[in-house]
């Protein structure tokens, strides 16, 4: 507490100081019940304060001090008993300072500000500084009262504060840079081997806006003690952002070690988690990259990033898995990177363009349509084939505009060919996952088809088995509205899949494209025979018709034909070719036309 200028504070011989402690029970007159309990609260709170608080008589000999003064100036009560505050004085402040803070308090009855004062240990401090004076019932001064916090110590505080993560009580990213260093220098001292887990959860945003922010809150929390079950004691668990942990395994015996961790965490994941607000377990995987030192880095950034770069390789390849870093990853990386860089330019410069694969009617033999597939003219690589970029929009989401492009052109060219004589002509087109997340699907699709003047009925969305996963509830409810406008629906790809009946059963679907896998393997392999008739009676039962991928030979052909297939497409007519290249087909071809059953 700041002091009253020198000549003051003389004045107040210390033999008439009477040292007024906060009053005892035993000291304390008979006084009801109520008030009583308000003052044992008021010494409660007196005594736990971490403020430091000060009372002096009107001459500014010290009363009483709590223990939050203690702790703050490092002086014990009896030590500053009979003295005044100006014992605490650092010396940053000249007299006029002083002289005008406490014109004030005496003016206003009350001061505050920051003041520098010194501890006992002699070392200055920033602290906040309130003074009030207290009047007695005659009006009088009675005490000064002083409460005063340190900043110093708030600081630090908040900076230790900053460093764990505020939902899950984790060390955060910040430590996890500072600690790493601290356990790598000891690794390389004694020659240990140190393994980060750069951990994922899988999906998470998807939980996070179909349970809500309070349950995904709930599911990092409960995630964090999963975590932390799953290593020993000594092993640091951190968050390290959304939903990104890392885990430190220090003095590992093996490399096996880490990953052996790695399957222990996965394993936790299997298990629901359970919320009271929550009506449903939920389920959710983690995906998780390991780097070691010395062997994937010598530093903290190279090892952070490479665990950090084999967790994504994790994921490619489906989820829920571990993944040791190695070291073409990297160049990996920067390949994706390259791409998504190259395919905003291939967006403004207008390199995509699409090709048609004819749909032919198996009984018939005619052309009732074609898929719409998605090439890249890249000006230095030349044609680029969907498999080659189409993931890296899907990651980056700019699979939208590139579907918006696909999806407006195959309708034109569609409505085109209608008027040019092929009036039954259907163009399916593909949409991932991705694209059903846009708020704005209906819409756009609602342009696509007014803008060509194509009738609904002609256009088919081609949507895959682990499309309606996510969000089921959501995924039905867009497809009726789609169906409602007489757009055909089919599932593509399947069998590769999730293959869920249910889905099956519940999404309004038109048709089913059995994965080309199968019918390449249909001689080959008796079960994929055996699976391809059991898709096409499963679907005809459910009042869908059958699409066979990818056929090559006539015998698949004819396997197909006698099984009942319903329509195929492939090589074996014609592979996805350029618009004109399309036309010249159609032209040799039998056409269905509009009206055709
Ligand atoms: P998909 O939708 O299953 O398309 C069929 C793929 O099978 C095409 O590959 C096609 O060229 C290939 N194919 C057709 N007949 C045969 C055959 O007889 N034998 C063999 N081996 N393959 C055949 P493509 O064009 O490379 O497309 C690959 C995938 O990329 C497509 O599989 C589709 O999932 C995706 N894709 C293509 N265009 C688009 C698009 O515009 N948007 C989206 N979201 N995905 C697209
Ligand atoms: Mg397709
Ligand atoms: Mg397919």
């Amino acid at each position: 507490m700041p002091k009253k200028p020198a000549q003051d504070r003389e004045k107040a011989p210390p033999s008439t100081v009477k040292v007024a402690a906060a009053p005892t029970k035993a000291h304390r007159p008979a006084l009801p019940t109520a008030v009583q309990d308000k003052l044992v609260l008021a010494e409660k709170i007196i005594e736990r304060s971490r403020e430091g608080i000060i009372v002096t008589g009107p001459d500014h000999v010290i009363r009483f001090v709590n223990p939050g003064f203690s702790a703050i100036t490092g002086y014990d009560p009896r030590e500053v008993m009979g003295k005044t505050p100006a014992m605490l004085r650092s010396d940053r402040h000249d007299t006029q300072f002083y002289r005008e803070m406490w014109e004030r308090v005496n003016r206003d009855g009350s001061w505050q500000g920051e003041v520098w004062d010194r501890r006992k240990n002699g070392e200055i401090y920033p602290c906040h500084l309130c003074i009030s004076t207290i009047k007695a019932q005659n009006g009088r001064l009675s005490r000064y009262v002083g409460f005063f916090r340190d900043l110093a110590r708030d600081s630090i505080d908040f900076r230790e504060k900053a460093r764990y993560d505020h939902l899950t009580g984790l060390p955060n990213r910040s430590l996890l840079n500072d600690q790493l260093n601290f356990m790598l220098a000891h690794a390389r001292r004694n020659g240990q081997i140190l393994a980060i887990l750069f951990i994922d959860l899988d999906r998470f945003k998807m939980t996070n806006d179909t349970l809500g922010y309070a349950i995904g809150d709930q599911l990092l929390q409960a995630v964090a003690v999963r975590l932390k079950n799953a290593v020993r004691e000594v092993d640091a668990v951190f968050r390290l952002g959304n939903d990104e942990f890392a885990i430190v395994l220090e003095e590992i015996a093996h490399i096996q070690d880490a990953a052996k961790v790695a399957q222990k965490i996965l394993a936790l994941f299997g298990k629901p988690f359970t919320f009271k607000d929550c009506k449903h377990d939920v389920y959710i995987n983690a995906s998780i990259g390991i780097s070691l030192f010395p062997y994937d880095g010598v530093n903290m950034e190279s090892l952070v990033k490479n665990a950090e770069t084999a967790m994504m390789r994790a994921k490619e390849q489906g989820y829920n898995h571990y993944q040791h870093y190695t070291p073409g990853m990297n160049a990996r990386a920067f390949e994706h990177l390259t791409i998504e860089f190259q395919l905003h330019k291939a967006l403004r410069n207008g390199e995509f363009v699409v090709y048609y694969q004819p749909l032919i009617e198996l009984a018939t033999e005619t052309v009732i349509g074609a898929e719409a597939l998605v090439r890249w003219r890249h000006p230095d690589m030349g044609l680029v084939v969907p498999d080659e970029f189409i993931p890296i929009a899907e990651e980056t989401g700019l699979i939208i505009p590139i579907g918006e492009i696909v999806l407006r052109a195959a309708c034109g060219q569609t409505r085109e060919w209608h008027e040019k004589g092929y009036g039954g002509l259907r163009i399916a087109v593909n949409l991932s996952a991705r694209q059903f997340q846009q708020r704005n699907l209906l819409g756009k699709i609602e342009e696509a088809i007014n803008d060509s003047g194509l009738k609904p009925e002609f256009l088919e969305l081609e949507i895959t088995e682990s499309f309606g996963m996510k969000n089921p509830e959501l995924t039905v409810k867009i497809l009726r509205e789609l169906k409602k406008r007489g757009i055909h629906i089919s599932i593509d790809d399947f069998g590769t899949g999730y293959s869920s009946l249910y889905y099956l059963k519940r999404f309004p679907l038109n048709a089913l494209k059995i994965d080309r896998v199968f019918i390449r393997d249909i001689f080959v392999d008796a079960e994929d025979a055996a699976l391809v008739t059991i898709m096409i009676t499963m679907a005809h039962k459910l009042n869908l018709k059958v699409v066979a991928e990818g056929v090559e030979n006539t015998k698949q052909l004819e396997f197909l034909k006698s099984n009942g297939c319903d329509y195929c497409q492939g090589y074996l007519f014609s592979p996805p070719v350029p618009a004109e290249k399309f036309e010249i087909f159609l032209k040799k071809f039998k056409t269905k036309q509009d009206g055709d059953s």
